[in-house]
């Protein structure tokens, strides 16, 4: 088995990073003013991770593998990069991680989660988790079934 597929996109590619890591794939943005380029490339390398970057001037890195983004919506570039890794998308991975921090989600057993959600909220037939990150609640409704409609009109699920 190899390794699931990390990534380190630069500051112009956040809401590619922000679907893949909905997708469920360890993915980090960063890119804070200031930071070199040499500085993302290193952290790339030590953390495994390929590299994102709208930038086609970006060196070439020993051992880094790096996709040099061209489509300019987030839509295509999502299957831009999945397609130029030969990656799918896996449903049973989807939503597994916080949006927010990039770490895998828990599970919440009901009895936990229903003094802490809306009471519409409590309504729904869903599992709830948590992020242990910031403590997010997480539950599938409306919001889940537009995101899954979405990347299925986009067919990323092939
Ligand atoms: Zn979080």
């Amino acid at each position: 088995m190899t390794p699931p597929v990390k990534f380190l996109a630069d500051s112009m590619l956040g809401r590619l990073s922000k679907w893949l890591v909905l997708l469920g794939f360890d993915s980090r943005c960063v890119g804070r003013k200031g930071e070199s380029d040499c500085a993302l490339l290193e952290m790339a390398q030590a953390e495994g991770r390929v590299f994102l970057t709208r930038d086609a001037n970006i060196p070439e890195v020993r051992g880094l593998t790096k996709v040099v983004v061209t489509p300019a919506g987030f839509e295509d570039q999502l299957k831009f990069v999945l397609a130029s890794l030969a990656l799918k998308a896996d449903r049973g991975r989807l939503f597994s991680r916080c949006t927010v921090c990039n770490v895998e989600l828990q599970t919440l057993s009901r009895e936990d989660a229903l003094p802490r959600v809306p009471p519409l909220v409590a309504e729904l037939d869903t599992a709830f988790f948590r992020c242990p990150g910031c403590g997010k609640l997480y539950w599938n409704g409306t919001h889940t079934a537009n995101t899954v409609a979405k990347l299925e009109r986009m067919g990323i699920f092939g």
